[in-house]
Formats: C-alpha cells, sequence, structure tokens
C-alpha cells in the first residue's frame, strides 16, 4: 500500500502527525512539499522573508529525511518538491505514484480549507482518498467547548477548559522514527528549485539573529529554556530577551506544539508561574484558531457586528507615518522599523502600536492588520486577526473601547531606560532617559545640542494624545448604551 504526505505549514518530520498516521498505515509512505503559485503569485512583494524562510526550511526537510531513511534502511528517500498550483501539481503526483490516499495536517484559513475541499473532491474522482489530522493546534476547533456545546467567547472560561483537556494523550509526541521503515524511496532524485526561480529575491534573514528550519527551532528553543521560569516579569519588556522568538517556527510547523506544551505544562505542574504564564500563550493561540473556524466573519468583519458602525478616518498621511515609523512616538517608530527590518514585533509592542493606528489615528484596525500580514515573518490570520481586533476593541474579549493606552506612559515602563528605542530610533540615541520617550517635550535648543531639531532630524508627533483620545472616545460612544 501506498500514500503521500502532503506536507505544508508543518515542515518537520518529527512529531507530525499526518506522517506518523501515513506511515503506521502504509507500506511505503512519500513525501511532498509544493510551492503554490496561487499563493505565490499573490503576493505583491518579491523581497518576502517567509518565502525564504520556508525554502531554507524545505531544503533542511529534504535532507532531514534522507538522512532518517538512510538510518531506517530506506536509501534515497527524501523530499519531492513540486512548483506550480497545489490542487493540479497534488492531484497529478498522486496518480503518478499509484498513492491510495494523500494525507494532510488540517489548516484552518477560510482559503485553505477551500483549497483541501478542491482537492479532496479532484482525488475522490481519481479514486484516491484524502484525509486530514489535527497538528498545528493542541485542541482541535470543537474540542472545547462550553457545556451547552457552545463555542467560548472569552479567553479565561476558555483557558480553564483547554487546561483540563490537555491530557498526557493531547501533550504526547508522535513517535515518527519507530516507523520510519515505512518510507519510500523517491522515483526520481528531486530537484529544489532555487528562490530565484521561484520568481523570489533573497532578503536579510540570513543576517538576522534567526536561526532558520526545524533545526534553528530546535536552538531557539534551547535558548529559551532556561528563561522560561523568568517569563512572566520578562515577557513585557522588548528591551530584554524574554519570550522565545518561536512564532515563525510555529507559523511553519518547523517545532511541533505538542513538544513545547509538554516542556511548560512539566514545570507548570511545579507551580513555575513563568511556565504557567507561556503556557497561556499557547491557550491564546489555540483560542484565536477557534474563534477563526466558528466566526469566520471576523477575516473582514468585527467580531461584534455593531463595531462595524465606527466611522474611521481615511488619514492618508498619518496612514504613512505610522508605517514608515515616523509618527514622533518613538516607542511606535522604532516598533514599526523594527518590523520593517526584520520581520518580527514584540507582543507589547504590537498592541503599542495597534492601539496607537485604532485609537490615536482613528484607523481602520482592518489596515492594520493587512500591512502586518504582508510584513510579519509569523504572520498567522488568526493570531494576527484576534490581536488586532483586541487593541481595537471590536473582537470577542477586547480591550474596553475607553481603555487607550498612552503610547509615552508605555515606553516608560516597558523601556524604561529606552535600549529599545535607541537600538531602532539611532537618531535619539543619544537623547537623555527623561527625554527620549516624547522628545517633543525637551526645550528645543537642548535638543539641538543633542543633534536633534523636530521636523527635520526627527518628526514632530502626528497627533496630540489628549486630543486624538478625546476624539476616539467620541467615535465610539455610540457604543456605551449598549455595554
Ligand atoms: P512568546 O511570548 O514566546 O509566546 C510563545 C508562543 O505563544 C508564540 O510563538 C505564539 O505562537 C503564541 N502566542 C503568544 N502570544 C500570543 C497571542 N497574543 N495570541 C496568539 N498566540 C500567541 N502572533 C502570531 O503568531 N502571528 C501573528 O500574525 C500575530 N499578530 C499579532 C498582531 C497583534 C496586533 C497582536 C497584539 C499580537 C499578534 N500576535 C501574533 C501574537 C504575539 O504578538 C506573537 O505570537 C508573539 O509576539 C510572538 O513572539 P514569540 O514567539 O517570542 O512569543
Amino acid at each position: 500500500t501506498r500514500a503521500l504526505v502532503w506536507l505544508r505549514r508543518d515542515l518537520r518530520w518529527d512529531d507530525n502527525a499526518a506522517l506518523f498516521h501515513a506511515l503506521r498505515r502504509f507500506d511505503q509512505v512519500f513525501c511532498v512539499f509544493v510551492f503554490d503559485t496561487d499563493i505565490l503569485d499573490a503576493l505583491s512583494n518579491r523581497y518576502d522573508r517567509r518565502v525564504e524562510f520556508i525554502h531554507a526550511s524545505v531544503l533542511q526537510l529534504h535532507e532531514e529525511l534522507q538522512a532518517l531513511g538512510d538510518r531506517s534502511g530506506v536509501p534515497g528517500a527524501g523530499l519531492i518538491v513540486r512548483h506550480g498550483s497545489a490542487a493540479s501539481s497534488i492531484t497529478e503526483l498522486a496518480q503518478a505514484l499509484g498513492v491510495q490516499e494523500v494525507l494532510v495536517n488540517r489548516d484552518y484559513e477560510p482559503q485553505a480549507v477551500a483549497r483541501d475541499k478542491q482537492v479532496k473532491a479532484l482525488l475522490h474522482s481519481a479514486g484516491i482518498g484524502f484525509s486530514d489530522y489535527k497538528d498545528q493546534v493542541l485542541l482541535d476547533r470543537s474540542e472545547v467547548l462550553t457545556q451547552q456545546g457552545h463555542p467560548y467567547s472569552v479567553f479565561t472560561p476558555y483557558k480553564r477548559a483547554w487546561l483540563q483537556k490537555l491530557d498526557d494523550f493531547q501533550r504526547k509526541s508522535y513517535p515518527v522514527a519507530r516507523y520510519a521503515h515505512h518510507l519510500a524511496a523517491l522515483p526520481i532524485p528531486t530537484d529544489i528549485p532555487t528562490l530565484k526561480q521561484l520568481g523570489f529575491i533573497a532578503t536579510n534573514l540570513q543576517s538576522l539573529p534567526l536561526p532558520i528550519g526545524l533545526r534553528g527551532a530546535q536552538q531557539l528553543l534551547a535558548n529559551f529554556l532556561p528563561l522560561m521560569t523568568a517569563y512572566k516579569e520578562a515577557r513585557d519588556f522588548p528591551g530584554r530577551k524574554g519570550v522565545s522568538y518561536l512564532s515563525v517556527h510555529l507559523r511553519f510547523g518547523t517545532i511541533s506544539i505538542r513538544q513545547l506544551a509538554q516542556l511548560a505544562h512539566k514545570q507548570a505542574v511545579l507551580g513555575d508561574e513563568g511556565a504557567q504564564t507561556w503556557l497561556s500563550e499557547l491557550a491564546w493561540r489555540d483560542f484565536y484558531f477557534m474563534i477563526l473556524c466558528h466566526h469566520p466573519h471576523v477575516v473582514s468583519q468585527s467580531f461584534r457586528p455593531e463595531y462595524d458602525r465606527v466611522q474611521w478616518d481615511e488619514a492618508p498621511e498619518l496612514w504613512q507615518a505610522w508605517c514608515e515609523g515616523r509618527t514622533g512616538y518613538p516607542l511606535v517608530d522604532a516598533a514599526m522599523r523594527q518590523l520593517l527590518q526584520t520581520g518580527y514585533m514584540h507582543n507589547r509592542l504590537r498592541m503599542v502600536v495597534a492601539s496607537f493606528l485604532t485609537k490615536d489615528l482613528g484607523i481602520d484596525w482592518r489596515r492594520g492588520e493587512r500591512f502586518f500580514a504582508e510584513h510579519l515573518n509569523d504572520y498567522d490570520l488568526a493570531a494576527n486577526n484576534g490581536g488586532w481586533q483586541w487593541a481595537a476593541s471590536t473582537g470577542c474579549d477586547a480591550q474596553p473601547w475607553f481603555r487607550i493606552f498612552n503610547p509615552v506612559t508605555q515606553s516608560e515602563r516597558f523601556d524604561p531606560e529606552g535600549h529599545f528605542i535607541r537600538r531602532y530610533v539611532p537618531e535619539l540615541a543619544e537623547l537623555p532617559t527623561k527625554y527620549i520617550h516624547f522628545p517633543a517635550a525637551m526645550p528645543p535648543l537642548q535638543l539641538q545640542g543633542f543633534g536633534v531639531r523636530l521636523g527635520q532630524d526627527y518628526p514632530r508627533p502626528v497627533v496630540n494624545h489628549t486630543a486624538a483620545r478625546e476624539r476616539t472616545l467620541m467615535r465610539f460612544h455610540f457604543l456605551s448604551a449598549k455595554e
């Protein structure tokens, strides 16, 4: 018997649910990755760190599968790689290889769900089966429900129920290596297109402190494990190494969510508050996947429909200043420049800049959400949409609309010495800490002494926060009767 495992956002062999089930159920198992032109051709930017990350991870995975085959008595195993439309590539390959079934790990984004439905139908008409498995999340769309059988829309009770369900079985890794002798040797040697052949140019990915591929993920995890206990206190300070930086690896499946949950759980049950907090973040991740599955309207609309009556501003100049990190609020600018230069942004800063865009500049959260979608290495529809709707107060269990972050106070609290600002806004690097959070408050002559002229070397604040706050309260006020 033969099967084909179609890898998508699960670019690892170890603890991979679909691969495990295929190896256990079939004698000969092939693995394929498709550089899907339906997705790649739609990307407007040919400089995309994600494509390069995927490309490098695919190369590593091919090597790893070869090595796994060698260790398991199957020389010539590896990854088949295709470049084309996924639906036709998979159907043609499955037929050419003579497999009985194609196995995948489930994807939850509406476009991917539609694609899988189409592939399943095509395969079905060719007499080939299609099955999908839970791998990307710890607990699936309907595994955590209220006592009445409804999906949760508030996080705290969801997390309580989630923790109860997250038993040994749910955290257990799939022992893929045990069945690896069922890997199949490739019919022809693998030919992996170069980045250039895919139509993309090399980015600065290799120069970032981001180890890539499945080996890179394990390296990042090893760096983070000794820091996990301090996570609760350290996670809010972008200038410190307090978080795991694993999100891009979770996005592309170069690390298993079960491996992470197991490690955190082991420490959490011993009362380690850092591990408990980190495990909670993994619960947030599942929560937003669950919300997306049950409420797909959130992709383009507010979770709470009455919030779509909020009147946002066009404000093209303010929008441009936000996108380019030129708002005159140093923490916001540092965060946006970190995003542009590296594709990463710290969670605290995502909240600050999202709040700034929606509540200080009065711009629709959907525009910010799309901008993040283009620039974040770890862009994930579920978490990104959830995060933006949280900050804009339009989402489930969101920040109430009358709570508005003060970008200067946030900066004083979470970057107290201005280390982060100094790194990404070098023109302010020499300023005394007292003024680094809001240079506009410094007497101009004194500011010039540090080589900064507002409006020339660094922008004047594009809005006055106090006035902007008042405007936002008015903008949302019509909702107050309902709260
Ligand atoms: P850690 O602090 O080490 O957390 C571990 C893991 O938990 C993360 O890798 C992530 O998978 C998960 N996680 C942590 N916080 C959250 C959260 N609030 N919601 C969901 N999952 C979480 N995360 C993404 O993965 N992709 C996105 O596109 C994304 N967009 C966001 C947009 C906004 C406006 C906001 C406020 C948050 C967004 N997040 C997103 C959540 C969070 O900011 C990132 O997951 C986190 O900063 C990644 O860094 P890390 O891996 O070091 O996280």
